[in-house]
């Protein structure tokens, strides 16, 4: 398993290869599984996500009622041509949410890298297949890449908001799909790590605190907040801003911030936002 995104920039530099069959062939190797059959495989999971996003139901709420409808209201202002951030984004946010909160209502998603961020990833490679002509291929290839940076940041840090707060949910998720779209828009390898850690740099310590102790908030809004960040991250990238801390260390800083994270902000549903008065009463009101 890739354990460095250094290590695949330089076998991309070494052999010419871009970075998502890097990914693919390390996969391959460590699972035993033919290319093709791979590749297939990625097919399935890209078409999951755009499942997710079709079979998506407004009308639905989660058990506790805190979640459900988002992504159509910001669908609405978007359609209305009255949101601040312009059509793109904003479809951007809206898939986020409504995978999201698909999630908080118990529908089929993919996790992306986990169920609580499962809206991050699939928000920014259905919004850019829609704007723009990339193949079916192409989408899956952006899907290793995401693959790639998710399974470097499991090995070095975390990816789970038990184990190192929303940052190792949301932020590796954010820094995958900021991967994806720079490797989409012809990025390399060595802009691909980079997109990563501008996205995951900006998301560093954010604490996992879901009120009542469920994936539901802040989990779903910060879906919308890791996709658009994916979207500036590699958008800064691909204009040729660079993260001055190197991706691998700015994955080892999240690891240990994540370290020194207190418990009652790892998913214990405990401290912050579970542990204000009004995320008290909605865990009271829904222990009841
Ligand atoms: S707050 Fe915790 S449960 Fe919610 S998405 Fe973030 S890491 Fe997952």
């Amino acid at each position: 398993m890739l354990d460095a995104l250094a290590t695949v920039i330089e076998t991309a530099e070494k052999t010419g290869k871009p970075f998502w069959q890097i990914v693919e062939e390390d996969s391959c190797q460590e699972n035993a599984v033919e290319p093709a059959e791979s590749f297939e495989a990625m097919r399935a999971t890209l078409k999951a996500m755009s499942d997710s996003v079709a079979d998506y139901d407004a009308s639905r709420r989660s058990a506790s009622g805190l979640v459900g409808g988002e992504g159509e209201k910001i669908e609405a202002r978007r359609k209305a041509g009255r949101l601040i951030c312009g059509d793109f984004v904003g479809r951007v946010m809206e898939i986020a949410l409504k995978i999201g909160e698909s999630n908080a209502c118990m529908r089929r998603i993919v996790a992306a890298p986990t169920a609580g961020s499962c809206g991050v990833v699939p928000a920014v490679l259905i919004a850019v297949s829609e704007k723009e002509d990339f193949s079916e291929d192409e989408l899956v290839q952006a899907l290793f890449v995401a693959g790639g940076i998710g399974g470097v940041i499991g090995e070095r840090a975390f990816l789970a908001g038990a184990a190192g707060g929303c940052q190792a949910e949301i932020g590796a998720a954010s820094a995958m799909a900021a991967g994806a779209l720079t490797a989409l828009y012809g990025g390399d390898a060595a802009m691909i790590a980079n997109a990563a850690a501008l996205a995951l740099k900006g998301l560093l310590g954010l604490s996992c605190d879901p009120v009542a102790g469920l994936v539901e908030v802040p989990c779903v809004k910060r879906n919308a907040l890791g996709a658009v960040n994916a979207v500036t991250s590699a958008d800064m990238t691909l204009a040729g801003i660079k993260s001055q801390i190197p991706p691998d260390e700015v994955i080892d800083a999240m690891r240990t911030i994540g370290r020194n994270m207190d418990p009652d902000i790892k998913e214990t549903g405990v401290g912050g936002l579970a542990g204000t008065e009004t995320g008290k009463a909605i865990s009271q009101r829904i222990k009841l």
